[in-house]
């Protein structure tokens, strides 16, 4: 076991899952860089070339091709008599948050994986995908695959890359802010996590160990607060508080390798953990 050595640390991360902002512009595709990636490779097209359009352009926030009538957030907030303003899709972009020549600009894909001939989207269009639908578009834009790939591994792949992030659930938000420290050096960062399995599927538990184990392999130090035995006994060191809950709890139990509190008499955990081990 890595000992915590503060004197190591630069810098302390609580990846927890207070919801990612409350402003509607921000999406899954913003939030994970894939947009900057985007607008960058639309603005390259021939099609753009046509219209005389910059990367700038396809910002939905402070682009021309937002859409006009709600000013690139998607919604409209209706003014209804006596009663807060309610907010709906807006009617004339559908929610996309772009102007109909956003829809006239489009990409050539290639599905690489399957060798099958690609065909022509537009930026609202990818926006409308999932990660996964988009990932199998994009596998040749090595750089937006590599993002997209991430989000696939974190289990996220069934978002829509024009999810609002403020949105998603505890669970997802947490999983998303993980996403932009994947595939670096981490030696001088601590990363704590409140109870990250909450609200997900045992296979996604799984998927979610072998994901701080990377972090950990980075050089990360990794402390997760979690109820979760799959992830407790997946632990280089556990520390048992208890001995009950809430207030009759807060004091250390046991500490040790999970066979250690599997085998400590006091720790109602390490009753469950060893049928777990
Ligand atoms: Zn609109």
């Amino acid at each position: 076991m890595r000992a915590v050595d503060a004197e190591g640390l630069r810098r302390a991360n609580l990846i927890d899952a207070t919801p990612i902002g409350a402003n509607v512009r921000s999406t899954v595709a913003t939030y994970s860089g894939v947009l900057d990636d985007l607008r960058r490779i639309f603005s390259q097209t021939t099609d753009a070339k046509t219209y005389g359009l910059k990367a700038g352009d396809f910002s939905y926030n402070t682009g021309s091709l937002r859409c006009p009538t709600c000013d690139g957030t998607g919604q409209i907030s209706l003014d209804v008599q006596f009663l807060p303003d309610v907010g709906i899709p807006c009617p004339d972009c559908a929610g996309s948050r772009y102007a109909p020549l956003a829809w006239n600009v489009k990409r050539h894909t290639l599905r690489t994986s399957t060798g099958e001939k690609g065909d022509y989207v537009s930026l609202p269009e990818l926006m409308a995908m999932t990660v996964d639908q988009a990932l199998s578009r994009l596998q040749r834009l090595k750089k937006v695959a590599a993002k997209l790939q991430i989000l696939h591994t974190l289990g996220l792949g069934y978002l829509t890359l024009g999810e609002a992030t403020p949105a998603l659930s505890g669970g997802e938000a947490q999983r998303l802010k993980l996403a932009s420290e994947i595939g670096r050096r981490q030696d001088d960062v601590l990363f704590v996590f409140d109870e990250p399995t909450i609200g997900l599927h045992p296979l996604d538990v799984e998927v979610l160990i072998g994901v701080l184990q990377d972090l950990v392999e980075n050089g990360a130090t990794v402390v997760v607060i979690e109820h979760d035995l799959d992830m407790i006994a997946n632990a280089d060191w556990v520390i048992d508080m208890g001995p009950g809950g809430g207030e009759e709890g807060g004091r250390i139990v046991c500490a040790g390798v999970p066979e250690d509190v599997a085998a400590c008499p006091e720790s109602v955990t390490g009753r469950y953990l060893a049928e777990e081990l």
